[in-house]
């Protein structure tokens, strides 16, 4: 056996890729990187009836968005399935599995008292049918042990311990022929050389069933890596409500994949206090001794600091051609308070230095632009309505109407010199200047600063938009 490592991150496709997969997804893929191994994907579709095209799609969409496509075409389990027929066989010759015959009046009584009580039914008998009489349709079932326990050596858990007499005989083919999860993963996984098996810690009961399998075919075991669920920042289990969303989401949402896949890997790893975690960090640092043993809590607002700090790094060129993308594709729901399909972009691109020091998503970015953009008459917020109302404000806006239109140049510095002036002339406080003016050019109390304003909108869109409302 070669000792590299192989990971692998086995999605079922009933949904879009959730957050708690895109961290599976990124944790497996990190891991395979940092030690020069190899990231697989597994489809889990065996669930024909549920898994569809249209989630396979979203699930490889939000991996390759998020950079983490993996390193050959992915497998897809549906298609293996006369391979786990197979090891089914070779359990039932050696003795580990059984055919369990139904229908079963024991069966039916045992279950429906299991829903009554409401616990999941558990099949009552061990090692042989229930029933004797050999006919009929039958399921293979797993003769799982007795006696004793199965311990789990858990790279983040530690050791598990699982008594045997809480597993049932688990089924491994159904009265149809095909694989169930349990045995189709256990197959795959070795078939594929998966070294290590990070997922979510909602499998690790499934762990003590697959261990004992891998065991009667005489396999040796990958190492496993079961990490705690991600709950909301209320400790409650993650919900949509908490931002459980699909990954494509979040970039209809504005956040760059950097970002997310930043905040992502922060979500039960850490690696000291670094909250800024580049992709080269991620694969030089990423190890699993620092996965976190306590659930993660899922923050929009760390997620919002970790996005606006990758919006501040990233190239003019890249946002604007993202901002592109985000518009015409149509997915954004945010309600904009201008239309988005009108901006210039060279003008925004000139403003792009100022402005993406106030956003923490492509929205913010859109809409801290929205001054450059929306037509007269400006639509005012009460508070900036208010600050342009009285006559002083009203009188100072006309002498600035005046000063401004008499300036040579519309830059920063000359700007600076004339408003200062202007102040000082009048005897009045910055404030006092700036936010009235402030008001007519944007609409808004808080907008960038107001040379960055006056700079991008330049003398003539400035003396238009005073002048309107004198
Ligand atoms: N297909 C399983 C799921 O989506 C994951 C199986 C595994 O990682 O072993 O939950």
């Amino acid at each position: 056996m070669s000792d590299k490592i192989v990971t692998r991150f086995a999605p079922s496709p009933t949904g879009f890729l959730h957050i708690g997969g895109a961290r599976t997804a990124l944790f497996n893929w990190a891991y395979a990187r940092a030690k020069g191994g190899k990231f697989l994907l597994r489809i889990e579709d065996t669930d024909r009836a549920r898994s569809t095209t249209e989630a396979i799609d979203a699930i490889m969409a939000g991996m390759k968005w998020l950079g983490l496509e993996a390193d050959e075409a992915p497998v897809y389990q549906s298609k293996r399935q006369a391979r786990h027929v197979e090891v089914a066989t070779k359990l039932l010759q050696s003795g580990h599995a059984y055919r369990s015959y139904a229908p079963d009046q024991e069966l039916e009584k045992v279950r429906a008292e299991a829903r009554a009580a409401g616990v999941a039914p558990r099949y009552p008998g061990r090692h042989e049918p229930l029933t004797m009489a050999k006919r009929g349709e039958y399921v293979v079932r797993f003769k799982s042990p007795i006696e004793g326990e199965t311990v789990i050596h858990d790279e983040v858990q530690g050791d598990v311990v699982i008594k045997n007499d809480q597993l049932d005989d688990l089924v491994l083919l159904r009265s149809d022929g095909t694989p169930t999860y349990m045995l189709a993963v256990v197959v795959d996984d070795h078939d594929m050389g998966i070294t290590h098996v990070i997922r979510g810690d909602d499998h690790l009961t499934n762990c003590a069933r697959q261990i004992q399998i891998y065991k009667a075919l005489g396999w040796d075991l990958p190492v496993f890596a079961h990490i705690p669920l991600i709950h909301g920042a209320d400790g409650a289990k993650l919900s949509k409500r908490h931002g459980a969303l699909g990954a494509e989401q979040y970039k209809a949402l504005g956040y760059l994949p950097e970002g997310l896949q930043n905040y992502l890997a922060r979500l039960g790893w850490s690696h000291g206090d670094e909250e800024i975690i580049t992709t080269e960090q991620l694969i030089e640092w990423f190890d699993l001794d620092a996965i976190n043993k306590a659930p993660a809590r899922f923050d929009i607002q760390k997620l919002d600091h970790v996005n606006g700090h990758y919006i501040r790094e990233a190239d003019d060129d890249r946002l604007i051609a993202d901002l592109k993308e985000l518009i015409s594709s149509g997915e954004m729901t945010h309600e904009f308070s201008y239309d988005v399909r009108k901006i210039e972009f060279d003008r925004f691109k000139d403003a792009l230095p100022f402005l993406k020091e106030r956003a923490k998503t492509l929205i913010e970015l859109l809409e801290v632009a929205s001054y450059l953009f929306v037509s007269l008459p400006i639509p005012m917020e009460d508070k900036a309505a208010k600050s342009i109302k009285d006559a002083p404000a009203l009188d100072i806006l006309k002498g600035l109407a005046d000063e401004l239109a008499s300036l040579p140049s519309f830059e920063k510095e000359t700007l600076e010199t004339s408003l200062k002036g202007f102040a000082e002339k009048r005897e009045l406080k910055f404030g006092k200047v700036a936010q009235p003016l402030r008001a007519v050019l944007t609409g808004t109390p808080n907008s960038p600063g107001i040379y960055d304003v006056l700079v991008s909108l330049g003398q003539e869109e400035t003396l238009r938009r005073i002048r309107d409302v004198l």
